[in-house]
């Protein structure tokens, strides 16, 4: 089951890279693990999967932190894809290679101040929110740049790119317009000097239209494991 989910997710991404006269190693897979249990996630990695996101810092601990899940000779990457809250950017930077969920000055500072500390430089990407809907968290595409100022400014962050969540729709070609703004976005801030080599998006219904758009990672959790028991 696992092995052909996720072979025709392959399938799908390298197809979608191709269409758009992408090379498909530039597209990588963030296979998200929220509600995923363990056994799964070893099986996962041990298909050869290397790259997971959670949403929640407590769900992710118990994940890295077990044992079962260190493969020896095996280096696997964490990454956080949910709102992080500053109480917990401690944590956050213990335990993720990756956090793609920045979207506040007092949120970068937080995790700065904590990757000082750990003696870590910290991979972030900043969200940004293209929609209007309240449950949605990210920069306003107006505020993108002061933040991005900031986040460059802080010595223990790097910043890698940018990420978002666009509303759902049942159709991708719905979704798509948010997945071409996220990009143009990024091309805008880079003619401005800024060093952003990831774009963050697509999942499981519509990361076909994110890679044709220029996604360079994207999160994918049903399409791998199936429906995630709430
Ligand atoms: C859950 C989640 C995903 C994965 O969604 P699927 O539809 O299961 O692929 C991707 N990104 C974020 C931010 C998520 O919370």
């Amino acid at each position: 089951m696992l092995l052909e989910n996720l072979s025709a997710v392959y399938k799908r991404m390298s197809h979608a890279a191709l269409r758009a006269g992408r090379n498909p190693e530039e597209v990588r897979l963030v296979a998200v693990t929220k509600n995923v249990d363990a056994a799964a996630i070893r099986s996962a990695i041990d298909l050869g999967l290397r790259i997971f996101g959670e949403s929640r810092v407590q769900e992710a601990r118990a994940k890295i932190l077990n044992s079962a899940l260190r493969v020896e000779g095996t280096s696997v990457a964490w990454h956080l894809i949910g709102h992080l809250q500053r109480n917990k950017a401690r944590q956050a930077v213990e335990l993720f290679d990756l956090i793609h969920t920045v979207d506040s000055e007092t949120l970068a500072d937080s995790l700065d101040r904590e990757a000082e500390k750990a003696g870590k430089l910290q991979s972030v990407l900043v969200q940004v929110k293209l929609s209007h809907e309240e449950s949605k968290h990210g920069v306003s595409a107006e505020g993108l740049l002061q933040l991005l100022e900031r986040v460059r400014s802080l010595p223990c962050l790097a910043l890698e790119g940018l990420m978002t969540v666009p509303p759902y729709y049942e159709s991708s070609e719905h979704v798509r317009p948010y997945f071409r703004r996220l990009r143009e976005i990024r091309d805008d801030c880079v003619d401005r000097g800024f060093r952003l080599r990831e774009l963050s998006m697509g999942m499981s219904h519509d990361f076909e239209a994110a890679i044709e758009e220029g996604s360079t990672m994207v999160r994918v959790g049903t399409a791998i494991f199936g429906e995630r028991r709430p």
